[in-house]
C-alpha cells in the first residue's frame, strides 16, 4: 500500500471540493439560481460532519469542563450593542477597488497595491469596508439591527443574567455555537472565507492577575482539541500576533494557523481581551456588569480569555488531514481517514449478494441492531461489494460489515472491514458491538 502525502498534492483542493460535491458533503449555496458567493449548502454527509464536530466541541469545551456554561443567543443584535463594542466603527477590512474593471480586493491580501491582479489596471486608494450586514427590523423596517459579525457579544450581554441565575464564582466561562455573518470583500477558498459561518467560542471570565495562567491552560486545551477532532497537528502552527495586528483591546493574541492547500492561514484564534467588553457594554447599556467578590468584598470588571473556532475551517482542516489516496491490490482508491467520532457514517452493513433473500434478510436484521446501538449506520446492497467499499471509503466510514453465506450456513459471524487498512476480520456481532463502543469511549 503506498500513500501520497497531502502536502505534495497541488490539486488537493480541487479533489476535496469535487469529492464534497460528488458524495453529498457540500454544494454551492443556492446553486440552481446561479449561486450566492460566500455561501455553501451542506448535504447529508456535510451536515452530519458539521454536527458531529459541534457535538465533540461542546463535549470538549463545555460538558467536560467544570465551570463553562453553554448559552444560545440571537443572530439579530441591535445597533446599540455594536456601537458600544466598537464594531460599528471598527469591524472593517481595508478595501481597494480597480479603477478599470471595478473588482474589489482586501488591501492586506495584495502584494502589489498599485496594479490590479485581475486586469492589470490601476488600483484606487484604500478604504475601510464594514463587514456587518444591517437589517431592518419590524414592519416599518426602521429598527436597525445587524446580523452578528461575531458571537461574543451574546456572552457579554448575558454575563449579568448568568451571575444572577447561576451564581458562579470566578473563573467561569460562557460558550455558544452559532451563526456569524461577515460581508467579506472577497470570499474564497471553499469553506475558508465565507459570508455566513458557524462559530464555536467561549469567553472565560477571570481575575486580571490570572490571565497568563488561563491563557496557557486554554492554549493547551486547544492543542488537545486539534488532536481529538482529527486535524493533523504537524500542519498547525502558532503565530504570535504582533501588537500592530492585534485588536486594539487585546494584550495578547495567538493565531493557530493551518497548512491549507492554498497556503498557511488562520484556523483558530486565542485572545486575551482584557476587561474591554464588559466595560464597554456597562457604559453602553448603563447596566452594572461588574463582579462582586464575596470574600474580598471587591467589585471589579472580570478580564476575559477567548478561544475562537470556526466550524467550516475545522471541517476543511479535517478534510485536508483525512484525505488519502492509496493502492488497494491493483486498484487506486480515495478514502477519508476521519476520526470515527466525527465520521458521518459509523458503520455500513451489506449483504454479499443482493439477489439472495436470506442474505438480505440477515443483513437487515444486523443493520437494525447496529443502528439501535450507534445511530449513524447505513444499509447498502447497490452494485458489487468492491464498489460499496469504495463508496464508504470516500465518505470516511470506519467500518463495513458484510453478511455472507458462512454467516447463515455456519453461524460464523460476519466480516468486518477496517477502512484504513482494508483488512477484514470475521467476528460475531456482540464482539463487533463492544469493539466499536470501545472506539468511542
Ligand atoms: P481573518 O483574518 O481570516 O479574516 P479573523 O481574524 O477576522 O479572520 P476572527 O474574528 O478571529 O477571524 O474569527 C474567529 C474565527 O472565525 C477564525 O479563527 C475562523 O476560524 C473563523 N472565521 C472568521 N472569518 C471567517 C470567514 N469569513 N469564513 C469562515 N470562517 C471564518
Amino acid at each position: 500500500m503506498s500513500e501520497k502525502t497531502n502536502e505534495k498534492d497541488s490539486d488537493l483542493m480541487e479533489k476535496i471540493v469535487s469529492l464534497c460535491k460528488r458524495r453529498g458533503f457540500v454544494f454551492q449555496g443556492s446553486e440552481i439560481y446561479g449561486g450566492l458567493a460566500g455561501t455553501w449548502d451542506y448535504g447529508p454527509y456535510g451536515a452530519e460532519l458539521a454536527h458531529n464536530i459541534k457535538e465533540l466541541w461542546w463535549k470538549h469545551f463545555v460538558t467536560e469542563q467544570e465551570n463553562i456554561f453553554g448559552i444560545s443567543t440571537p443572530t439579530l443584535v441591535p445597533e446599540a450593542v455594536w456601537k458600544a463594542s466598537g464594531h460599528l466603527s471598527g469591524f472593517s477590512d481595508p478595501m481597494i477597488e480597480c479603477k478599470k474593471c471595478h473588482h474589489r480586493f482586501r488591501a492586506d491580501h495584495l502584494e502589489d497595491k498599485k496594479k490590479c491582479p485581475d486586469c492589470g489596471g490601476e488600483l484606487g486608494g484604500e478604504k475601510a469596508f464594514n463587514l456587518m450586514f444591517p437589517v431592518g427590523v419590524g414592519s416599518s423596517g426602521d429598527g436597525v439591527a445587524y446580523l452578528r459579525g461575531e458571537i461574543a457579544p451574546g456572552m457579554f450581554l448575558n454575563f449579568k443574567n448568568v451571575i444572577d441565575s447561576m451564581h458562579p464564582d470566578l473563573p467561569f466561562g460562557l460558550a455558544q455555537i452559532g451563526k456569524a455573518y461577515r460581508n467579506e470583500i472577497a470570499p474564497r477558498d471553499f469553506l475558508f472565507r465565507v459570508r455566513e459561518f458557524d462559530l464555536m467560542e467561549f469567553e472565560y471570565f477571570i481575575r486580571e492577575a490570572d490571565w497568563e495562567k488561563y491563557f496557557e491552560y486554554w492554549r493547551g486545551e486547544m492543542w488537545k482539541w486539534i488532536e481529538r477532532v482529527g486535524i493533523n497537528k504537524d500542519m498547525v502552527h502558532e503565530l504570535e500576533v504582533s501588537k500592530e495586528d492585534r485588536a486594539f483591546y487585546s494584550k495578547r493574541t495567538i493565531d493557530f494557523e493551518f497548512d491549507y492547500p492554498f497556503g498557511k492561514k488562520e484556523l483558530y484564534g486565542l485572545a486575551y481581551r482584557t476587561d474591554h467588553d464588559l466595560k464597554s457594554h456597562s457604559a453602553g447599556s448603563g447596566v452594572d456588569l461588574t463582579f462582586f467578590d464575596e470574600e474580598t468584598k471587591d467589585r471589579f470588571f472580570p478580564h476575559v480569555v477567548e478561544p475562537s473556532f470556526g466550524n467550516g475551517r475545522t471541517m476543511l482542516a479535517v478534510l485536508v488531514s483525512a484525505y488519502k489516496e492509496d493502492m488497494m491490490g491493483d486498484e487506486s482508491r480515495v478514502y477519508l481517514a476521519f476520526n470515527p467520532k466525527i465520521a458521518p457514517v459509523k458503520i455500513a452493513v451489506f449483504p454479499l449478494l443482493k439477489n439472495k433473500p436470506e442474505l438480505v434478510e440477515k443483513a437487515r436484521e444486523i443493520y437494525k441492531q447496529l443502528k439501535k446501538e450507534f445511530g449513524a449506520v447505513v444499509f447498502d446492497d447497490n452494485g458489487n461489494i468492491g464498489k460499496r467499499y469504495r463508496r464508504q471509503d470516500e465518505i470516511g466510514t470506519p467500518w463495513c460489515v458484510t453478511v455472507d453465506f458462512e454467516t447463515i450456513e455456519k453461524d460464523a459471524g460476519v466480516t468486518m472491514r477496517d477502512r484504513d487498512s482494508g483488512k477484514q476480520k470475521r467476528m460475531q456481532l456482540p464482539e463487533i458491538i463492544s469493539f466499536i463502543k470501545s472506539q468511542f469511549s
